[in-house]
């Protein structure tokens, strides 16, 4: 029997079987829980999907390890603002948590999960918080140790914190509520615990199975109304849907180009249907404006326009009281 990732309802519905690679037969079925709405898929516990993708020269995951060299430049030469301006332009996930840590005008404990080489950790520390990063890497934990100091662990050093944040994380975890209602358990009372999440709607608007990061990295895609039942009565949930404009349009370029997935290693080329044929529909699409205006054909190309809506979820999570949950 199949059970949803996200609310571990039996009401699911197969959707169709996705082979996100050409060099790899990976091959991941896609489900659709009745119950919640949201889309998931399983990874096979038999295959070492990382060490598979990391052995191939070429692997992007070497971005956070460039992200790490830059930021240390910056906090060692005491440019804060060069390293906000960088983390800001690195993706409005960034962005989005920078902001809501500066809203609480204090100085926080803060713990980041998934911290990976642990930027965002060291910048939150330089700017006087006491801030803490974990992973379940432990090659991530000692990188970051030895590029920004003893601020990272497997395992969280305190009971509990004032902010707990994650990025890019939820969709990617086996038991989604598991993981929320064992960390929110560590905030403090009115501790909140802010993180973004890939939205169901992004693929439905787009028509497609799934979104742009395939398995077996995202395996979960979720309906908004799925985080308030996830967390029962613990806490109170915030969301908002957000997109950042440049990235919508970098997404699309490479969706109509059929280009490869930025963050995977080059021979894993994706095996999506779009491609020239995407491109061509969008020319005959432009063909068929009224307006020959470059907004109009901008418009017409949809460059801006197909994830606009629906892209990702923001969402907050403030702890109720420090009672069990
Ligand atoms: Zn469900």
């Amino acid at each position: 029997m199949t059970i949803c990732n996200v609310c571990e309802s039996d009401r699911v519905e197969y959707m169709s079987t996705l082979r996100p690679y050409q060099d790899v037969d990976w091959e991941f079925a896609i489900f659709s829980c009745l119950n919640c709405g949201s889309r998931f898929t399983f990874r096979d516990p038999g295959v070492n999907y990382y060490e598979i993708l990391h052995g191939v020269s070429g692997s992007s995951y070497g971005y956070h390890y460039d992200m790490a060299g830059k930021v240390k430049k910056f906090l060692r030469a005491g440019h804060l603002d060069r390293c906000e301006r960088y983390l800001r332009k690195a993706g409005y996930k960034y962005a989005e948590v920078i902001d809501f840590v500066r809203g609480k005008n204090k100085p926080l404990s803060i713990l980041e999960i998934g911290c990976s080489t642990g930027v965002m950790t060291a910048f939150f520390r330089a700017h006087g918080h006491g801030a803490e990063g974990i992973d379940i890497s432990q090659k991530a934990i000692d990188y970051a140790t030895s590029t920004f100091g003893p601020f990272y662990s497997l395992n969280p050093s305190r009971e509990r914190y004032d902010i707990i944040f994650h990025l890019g994380l939820i969709g990617c975890v086996e038991n989604p509520k598991t993981f929320l209602s064992g960390f929110l358990q560590r905030l403090d009372t009115r501790g909140e615990m802010i993180f973004n999440a890939p939205n169901v709607r992004s693929a439905e608007e787009l028509d497609e199975v799934w979104v742009t990061t395939p398995p077996p990295d995202l395996i979960s895609l979720f309906r908004e109304e799925a985080f308030r039942s996830m967390c029962g009565d613990s806490a109170d949930v915030a969301i908002r849907k957000v997109y950042g404009a440049s990235e919508i349009a970098k997404k699309n370029i490479r969706v109509l180009t059929g280009r490869k997935y930025a963050h995977f290693p080059i021979s894993f080329r994706t095996n999506r249907r779009e491609g020239k044929g995407r491109i061509f529909s969008c020319i005959k699409g432009c063909l068929g404006t009224s307006s020959w205006s470059l907004a109009g054909m901008l418009w017409s190309l949809r460059l801006f326009k197909r994830y606009e809506n629906e892209y990702g979820l923001i969402v907050v999570m403030t702890r109720k009281s420090t009672g069990e949950i």
